[in-house]
């Protein structure tokens, strides 16, 4: 891709991420299924990675054949983080902490995008690594607001 650092510095993870995955097809509702970095070779042809951006710009990846979200992101040159944009994500919790207005699909995307977060944490720690401290407030943000949800 033309013009590729330039963007990758000012893009939302969504952009970074499709901008760095090889065979990239945009399937609508910012979905994306892609060639997964990790496991696939060359010269496949398969798109066996989903790549979605939430509501928030956050990216949610999944590869089908069963590759961690860290490996995938890494093998890109990208880390955790650029899967999140903070400043966003912080507007948005505090934006969803406001008890009026939101709807049942709402909650239920806000509780699996937490989840998400606080899963992919414990993978890394799991394997030894150390987590920034930003990691860290988003996971302590994450607890947060699943405790707030559970008594909704
Ligand atoms: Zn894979």
């Amino acid at each position: 891709m033309i013009m590729k650092t330039k963007e990758l510095t000012t893009a939302s993870p969504i952009d970074k991420l499709v901008g760095r995955l090889d065979n990239a097809k945009h399937g609508g509702n910012g979905q994306w299924r892609a060639k997964c970095p990790v496991h696939q070779g060359e010269n496949s042809k398969g798109r066996t990675l989903s790549v979605k951006e939430t509501d928030t710009g956050s990216v949610l990846i999944k590869c089908f054949a069963g590759c961690t979200v860290d490996a995938v992101v890494s093998q890109l040159g990208l880390c955790l983080n650029d899967l999140f944009p903070p400043e966003k994500y912080t507007n948005y919790a505090k934006y969803v902490s406001k008890p009026a207005g939101r709807s049942r699909v709402y909650i239920k995307d806000e509780t699996c995008l937490n989840i998400y977060i606080l899963d992919i944490a414990v993978g890394l720690i799991q394997k030894g690594t150390q987590l920034t401290e930003e990691e860290l407030e988003y996971c302590s943000v994450a607890v947060q607001r699943l405790k707030e949800l559970h008594h909704e």
